[in-house]
């Protein structure tokens, strides 16, 4: 798909040039909806021509505590002023203060600082295999893990070889071996799957790109049961779900489990910069050395500065509290078009997956419909919308963005029985 087809759509003659430049100079491995976004502040984005959208898609989760927000940037600004970069071939004072609230604020002993949740994913993978072979004792070479269908874990071409997504996978081979799949959700599926070369389970609590799909009652319970029986690590990727958009700090709170292994990312780097993190205990984080795992950027100065703050907003509550509060109210209001348009809506905190009647359209034309309305959403798959506002988001900007889902939801009924 181009860029340009939606440029004619555009009404600014503005907005059309931009979209013009950035199809012939941009590669094309994404297909964005028809806004060039110039400016924000909080839960809206402003485009070129003026034009205000409230954002409810918050970069996949990454803007949860708004856009710009204030305390963030004045722990950039101050840090802009300092040191930004050092690489970790030396230490620098926001390393220590960062990862111990990191690590105090998760509950762990460790953390391994990375950028991107694709990184953290990595990263993960490779202490597993090392703990397998170390710690667990599997034959060098032999160490598998299991993951979940539908799973979204990040692009790199690892982590595309255990996708079940096409469009993820197709013509990236030869894939990297040593995972096995199981339906997501299915305990029993699991429990066959393990053997004694089975090193970790990696899994999203709340499967995000699959559609904000929850964990079946239990399954997470039994899941931390099969991994702590079987000594396997179970590795919760919280880098979509984490960090207070479900209403807690971690998404597994919700099903009080424990995993071993937790991965953030998105959040942490409070909108400004890329940050990522393992958080694990000393006995499975610990099996990395140096030299044997490392990044250029993972947890340089600015990167600490930023998530440090995040870390103590985190701290107070407020964010996990507004997540609930707010969720509540926008899943009682989604609720409300279940069979007027709608077929499901799933909810965690400020989190919703929106099944779209696919006999109206896609999710791809609902959310270029809501464009059109000023409300900034994306699909998910087929006829699934994902709603993810920031957090600092208010309470009737919500009900607005769901009218405006109805009035799309409404003209599309009309338009298919004319
Ligand atoms: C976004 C995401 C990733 C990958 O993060 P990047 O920063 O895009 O590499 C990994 N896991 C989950 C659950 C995600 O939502």
């Amino acid at each position: 798909m181009s860029l340009l087809s939606d440029a004619t759509a555009a009404s600014s003659p503005g907005v059309a040039d931009h979209l013009r430049q950035a199809d012939a100079h941009t590669a094309h491995n994404y297909d964005p909806l028809p806004v060039v976004i110039a400016a924000a502040e909080g839960a809206w984005v402003t485009d070129v021509a003026g034009n205000r959208y409230l954002d409810c898609l918050s970069a996949y989760s990454a803007v949860n505590f708004g856009h710009r927000n204030e305390r963030v940037l004045a722990a950039a600004r101050a840090q802009l002023d300092r040191v930004t970069l050092t690489s970790r071939a030396f230490g620098h004072d926001q390393l220590g203060p960062f990862c111990a609230e990191l690590a105090e604020l998760v509950g762990k002993q460790l953390v391994l600082p990375m950028n991107t949740g694709a990184e953290a994913v990595e990263s993960a993978i490779k202490v597993a295999r090392k703990w397998g072979y170390q710690v667990k004792g599997v034959p060098n070479g032999r160490a598998t893990i299991i993951v979940a269908d539908g799973n979204f874990h990040g692009r790199t071409t690892t982590i595309i070889s255990f996708s079940d997504d096409p469009d993820a996978r197709a013509d990236f081979g030869p894939y990297t071996p040593g995972f096995r799949t199981v339906p997501y959700g299915d305990a029993t599926a699991l429990a066959e799957a393990i053997d004694e070369h089975t090193v970790a389970v990696l899994l999203e609590p709340v499967q995000g790109e699959a559609g904000v799909i929850l964990p079946p009652l239990g399954y997470l319970g039994l899941v931390r049961e099969l991994c702590t029986r079987e000594n396997v690590l179970f590795i919760a990727d919280e880098i979509q779900s984490g960090l207070a958009r479900t209403g807690r700090t971690l998404a597994c709170e919700h099903y009080d489990v424990v995993p071993d292994m937790y991965l953030l990312g998105k959040a942490l780097g409070g909108g400004v910069v890329p940050v990522s993190a393992v958080v694990a205990d000393y006995d499975v984080l610990g099996v990395l050395r140096p030299g044997q795992h490392g990044s250029t950027f993972g947890g340089n100065p600015l990167a600490c500065a930023v998530g440090r703050a995040v870390v103590a907003m985190l701290g107070t509550g407020e964010y996990q509290h507004r997540a609930r509060q707010l969720g509540e109210h926008l899943h009682r209001e989604l609720d409300a078009l279940v069979s007027r348009g709608v077929t499901a809506v799933r909810c965690l905190g400020l989190w919703a997956g929106v099944d779209i009647d696919a006999t109206l359209g896609t999710g791809r034309e609902v959310c270029r419909r809501l464009l059109k309305h000023g409300v900034l959403a994306k699909e998910t798959h087929g006829a699934t919308i994902r709603l993810a506002p920031p957090l600092v988001v208010e309470r009737d900007e919500l009900s607005w963005a769901v009218g405006a889902l109805h009035a799309v939801l409404t003209d599309m009924t009309s338009a298919t029985r004319t």
